[in-house]
């Protein structure tokens, strides 16, 4: 994607310092996803990398990442499995406990959720210490997905989580950095 849209989309997100508790600066995408054109070159911005190639589903993890991986999935013509936190998936789960840059958490997956071998790309809406799509890289492998990438809207670069990724063997895409 071109460096024009990728400013259009910068500009549409709004920080907001010390949310939810000091010293963090808080990336909000909900002015972004209010402006229809912001959102549409968003969801193009995340499919790109992946439209030539085998998608068979987008795993993308709650709550931000349903927003934009809904939009993915339905764009790429595959399907959709939601990462959820502790509790909310009604069926058999596997789960994950991983640590934020602001709390720790679990996220759980349904065990039936993805077909042996299936090609699963990981959508959220942004990327800092790893922690979060590190535990979905690990439920996905867990069940037998084979993952061919992660895309973010946000990479906090001096967090590290990108690297992280990559050297467990996972490739990132990001469209803005801060
Ligand atoms: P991490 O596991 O550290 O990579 O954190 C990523 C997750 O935490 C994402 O689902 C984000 O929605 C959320 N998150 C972490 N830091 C921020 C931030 N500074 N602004 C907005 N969301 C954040």
């Amino acid at each position: 994607m071109k460096g024009e849209k990728l400013d259009t989309i910068k500009n549409l997100i709004r920080t907001i310092p010390d949310y939810p508790k000091k010293g963090i600066m808080f990336r909000d995408i909900t002015t972004l996803l209010a402006d229809a054109t912001g959102f549409k070159k968003t969801i193009s911005g995340l499919c790109e990398p992946y439209v030539a190639d085998t998608v068979d589903a987008v795993v993308a993890i709650e709550a931000r990442g349903f927003i934009l991986g809904g939009a993915v999935a339905d764009r790429l013509g595959c399907s959709f499995i939601p990462l959820r936190k502790k509790g909310k998936l009604p069926y058999k789960t596997f789960k994950q406990e991983y640590v934020l840059e602001y709390n720790s958490d679990t996220i759980e997956i349904h065990a039936d959720a993805i077909k042996q071998d299936a090609r699963i790309i990981i959508i959220d809406d942004l990327i800092a210490t790893g922690g979060t799509a590190e535990a979905a890289v690990k439920l996905i492998k867990l069940i037998g997905g084979e993952i061919i990438g992660a895309a973010f809207v946000i990479d906090l670069a001096e967090m590290g989580g990108r690297q992280k990724l990559e050297s467990i063997g996972v490739g990132c895409n990001v469209l803005v950095t801060y």
